[in-house]
């Protein structure tokens, strides 16, 4: 069953068509990236793989709004030279990442009025992604009319946390009248490394209790208890918890109000700063986890102190996480950071060491696409890096609504 996964942000497009049988056995037929949606210059990089073999087509032009980019996405995809498929009806499902949805759906849903009037609903909790994600939708509404429409939220696998754990300790009211409360993210990946974790241990989801530690752009862990979130880092927005790339996490805020008092800032310049002028960036000017550690190495002492509280931050949150989560199996190291910086993953264990998170350095450099276990021979807990994958997470979700819709 072929299944387009789509990501539509407010300037760009990502898309990945997927020949799914089941999570194990699937093929990525076709990748790609439309960005500058509203530019002058669109840009789109479209890969295929082909017997093993990337191909990879760039292409510049103007593309005013989301309709041209995903015409074009379409021509691309059934090119009668180089195309992956004969035509659109090919396609069963598509698949659209959506970030937020609160309350409303704690599950993947076959996308109707309904629930798109519940996306619109949730603008004002998501402005930036909630807009773009329904634009996405109506496009591929339009140029895949047969196929069928699914939404995969952000915050779905979140909606298990007890309300000790999502509500804030502000005026109850809040949270009733304006739906102010944790919404968590990365809900995906998360669920993902729930049930890849579950697999690999040989163990019923139902029976797992791991932390997953999603290390990325973004970044954000979950304690997962017999295979459900009872607490995440995220909050009401993505801002909340760990420090990450360019996004501060945890602040008093108090700090706001001083720091708006001095230097004359609004809100929403402030606002901005903590999204985009924070965390790593903040801290030693540059946001990607590579550049800080080759900085560090060369003596750039701003970036061995942002080094140090990224993870001293991740050590933190895992301490708080293992009080929660009774008969831990594993922690779970994943996404860009977590699948491949080393020096992260072990400076983190070394301040868990007490807690029984006993990394092995040796099985630490190892590279690999597949889950590995990293910790000593004889430690009481385990550590996993598994890779996490969110297209194949809504390709797996989508088809099974469909397979839902058939049975
Ligand atoms: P993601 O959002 O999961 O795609 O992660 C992207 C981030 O992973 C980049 O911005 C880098 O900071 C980080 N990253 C990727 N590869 C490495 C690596 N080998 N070492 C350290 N950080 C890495």
């Amino acid at each position: 069953m072929k299944i387009l996964v789509i990501n539509a942000g407010s300037s760009s497009i990502k898309y990945q068509l997927i020949d799914l049988e089941s999570v194990e056995r699937n093929a990525v037929l076709a990748s790609g990236l439309v960005e500058k949606i509203g530019e002058p210059v669109g840009r789109i990089v479209h890969k295929t793989y082909a017997g093993g073999a990337e191909k990879k087509h760039v292409e510049e032009r103007p593309l005013p709004t989301h309709n041209e980019g995903m015409a074009r996405v379409v021509e691309l995809l059934t090119d009668p030279a180089e195309g992956v498929v004969k035509d659109a009806s090919e396609i069963a499902g598509v698949g659209h990442r959506v970030l937020n949805c609160g309350e409303v759906y704690s599950d993947t849903v076959r996308i109707d009025a309904k629930v798109k009037e519940a996306i619109r609903d949730f603008f004002p909790l998501g402005p930036l992604h909630n807009p773009a994600n329904l634009m996405g939708i109506e496009v591929a509404e339009k140029f895949f009319p047969d196929a069928v429409q699914v939404a995969v939220f952000d915050t779905a696998f979140h909606q298990t946390m007890p309300p000790k754990a999502f509500l804030y300790a502000v005026p109850y009211e809040w949270y009733t009248k304006y739906r102010l409360r944790k919404y968590g993210f990365h809900g995906t990946s998360h669920k993902f490394i729930a049930a890849a974790a579950a697999r690999y241990l040989g163990k019923a989801p139902a029976d797992t209790n791991i932390i997953s530690l999603h290390l990325g752009n973004g970044c954000s862990i979950a304690a997962i208890r017999g295979g459900k979130c009872v607490d995440t880092t995220m909050g009401v927005t993505p801002l909340e918890g760990l420090m990450m790339g360019t996004r501060s996490g945890d602040i008093d805020p108090s700090a706001l109000e001083y720091v708006m008092d001095q230097t004359g800032m609004d809100i929403h310049q402030m606002l901005t700063t903590l999204n985009k002028k924070s965390g790593l960036k903040g801290v030693c000017g540059v946001n990607d986890m590579r550049e800080v550690i080759e900085a560090a190495a060369g003596g750039n002492e701003m970036a061995a102190t942002a080094f140090e509280m990224f993870c001293y931050r991740v050590q933190k949150y895992v301490g708080a996480y293992m009080a929660v989560v009774p008969n831990l199996d594993a922690i779970v190291f994943t996404a860009g950071i977590g699948q491949n910086s080393q020096p992260v993953r072990e400076r983190v264990c070394a301040g868990l060491e007490h807690l029984g998170i006993r990394l092995d350095p040796e099985k630490n450099r190892v590279r690999s696409d597949d889950p590995i276990e990293l910790q000593r021979d004889g430690a009481p807990l385990k550590i996993l890096m598994i890779p996490t994958n969110e297209e194949l997470q809504i390709a797996v979700e989508t088809k099974q609504i469909i397979d839902a819709a058939n049975a």
